[in-house]
């Protein structure tokens, strides 16, 4: 009879911890950690609870020890201590076990890539809803782009216009870019919106052209009221594109509608654009995204995680942080190679698992500066040839890269002023000391330099 008391008892305290487990967290992660989890006993001020698998108690021990010890205190306060031990289920109870729903959830990473299934690409707009305002972390490195994104997407047409994001690649434009569209078209309001890839503009004027039907493409656009343009330096060079869009921007901009572009460069920097398109462009609003730091990187991982319902240890995340810093789709990439593991493993991957998986995306090379690398970006970047920028021209067009690149030597990778000499053909060193200077000076007063400095060495450093 005492027995059954108090087993009754204990029951009733952990259906209260049952309940208050629910109140903070997730839903499925309750029903992945609590399930068939009840108190056996308690002994002195040890309460002992059986849980179903070595899985369930290394969890409960390290994420939710606090939580359920307070909620218990609360209850029973004699209790000062857990205990977790392994009571196997029948076999079907523990089978349902192990397919707990954390693993439902990494079943939908496939070879690196995450398939979102439950995502379907509007056939209006074009938008992906899974690029939303609300998972798009902020920091230092993209908060202008934020913020400006955000204006857009409260003020269409009237704020900034046209709005133009760029930066290197994985550092977040096209989730800003479709965040926007999502916000404007979710809006009551029902403002039209497309998003279209510069390819598909690209083909959709060849295309039209060729089959004498582009009037039926440029009708289509001619009623949006939000038109997002992505990765719009691939309009470079291809002059027929770049005029059916001159005229395309214009009438959307002549009735107030909303143009937004994306780039991995400023529009200053795309080559062979056109100067009426550039002006166009240069005419509205342009901001960068740049590569997040170190706390934003843990954030955009416990973001991810937080969205999957999953966690990883504290230990194994500050490293995937600290050690993968190319950009935000590396850092991704990294993240599901740990939760293929842990499917595959059906165990959590700890820190020594961590880096045996991550060495590919740590010692990637692309994460270091080198002279090759510096000389190869910067002639890329200034649409020249390498050989040109060894050249000994006063052209200005190759001067002022050559500048650059004598400067980013000495920057980056810390080059004595007579060893860049030396590379650049046994010039006079105080030859480079001027064009350093020349270079460190004007970018404290040109924001256009500043800029370009930015791409270029984000780009060296992202490889
Ligand atoms: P880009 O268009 O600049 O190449 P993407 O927008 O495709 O980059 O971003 C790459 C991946 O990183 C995407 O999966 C995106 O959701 C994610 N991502 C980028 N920026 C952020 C952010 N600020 N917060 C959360 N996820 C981000
Ligand atoms: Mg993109």
């Amino acid at each position: 009879m005492q027995y059954c008391h108090l087993f009754m008892e204990n029951s009733e305290i952990w259906k209260s911890v049952l309940a208050q487990m629910q109140l903070h967290i997730s839903k499925a992660n309750f029903a992945t950690w609590f399930q068939n989890t009840e108190i056996i006993s308690k002994e002195d001020e040890k309460m002992i609870i059986s849980v179903p698998n070595a899985f369930s108690k290394e969890w409960l021990k390290n994420k939710y020890y606090k939580l359920i010890l307070k909620t218990i205190h609360d209850t029973d306060n004699s209790v000062k201590e857990l205990e977790f031990v392994i009571k196997p289920q029948s076999l079907k109870n523990f089978n349902a076990v192990k397919e707990v729903k954390v693993l439902e959830e990494i079943e939908k990473i496939d070879a690196g890539q995450l398939k979102f299934d439950e995502f379907k690409i509007n056939k209006e707009t074009n938008l992906n809803p899974r690029y939303t305002f609300e998972n798009f972390v902020v920091g230092s490195f993209n908060e202008l782009a934020y913020a400006a994104g955000l204006a857009v997407s409260e003020n269409v047409g009237n704020t900034y216009n046209p709005l133009f994001i760029y930066g290197g690649v994985g550092l977040g434009k096209t989730h800003l870019i479709q965040a926007i569209g999502n916000k404007v078209s979710d809006n009551p309001k029902k403002k039209k919106v497309r998003y279209i890839s510069s390819e598909k503009f690209v083909s959709s004027i060849v295309s039209g052209i060729r089959n004498h039907n582009i009037d039926i493409f440029k009708a289509s656009l001619s009623s949006i009221d939000l038109l997002i343009i992505d990765d719009i330096q691939f309009l470079a060079g291809k002059d027929k594109t770049q005029e059916e869009f001159f005229h395309t921007f214009n009438s959307l901009y002549e009735k107030n509608k909303q143009i937004i572009l994306s780039s991995d460069k400023p529009p200053n920097a795309i080559p062979e654009l056109e100067e009426r398109l550039r002006s166009r462009f240069e005419g509205g609003m342009i901001v960068d995204v740049s590569l997040p730091d170190y706390e934003t990187r843990l954030a955009i991982l416990k973001t991810k995680l937080q969205e999957k319902n999953i966690s990883l240890p504290d230990d194994v995340l500050e490293y995937v942080a600290s050690n993968v810093k190319k950009n935000i789709r590396e850092l991704e990439g990294a993240l599901n190679s740990l939760l293929i593991c842990y499917k595959t493993n059906n165990a959590v991957p700890d820190l020594e698992t961590t880096k045996k998986l991550l060495k590919n995306f740590v010692f990637s090379p692309f994460n270091v500066a080198n002279y090759k690398k510096i000389i190869e970006i910067v002639a890329k970047f200034y649409n020249l040839e390498e050989k040109n920028l060894f050249n000994p021209t006063r052209r200005k067009e190759i001067v002022r890269p050559r500048q650059i690149a004598m400067f980013l030597l000495r920057e980056e990778l810390k080059y004595s002023f007579p060893a860049i000499a030396r590379k650049f053909g046994g010039k006079d060193h105080t030859t480079v000391i001027y064009a350093h200077k020349k270079i460190f000076q004007e970018s404290q007063e040109n924001n256009k330099l500043t800029e370009e400095l930015n791409v270029i060495k984000q780009r060296v450093y992202s490889g």
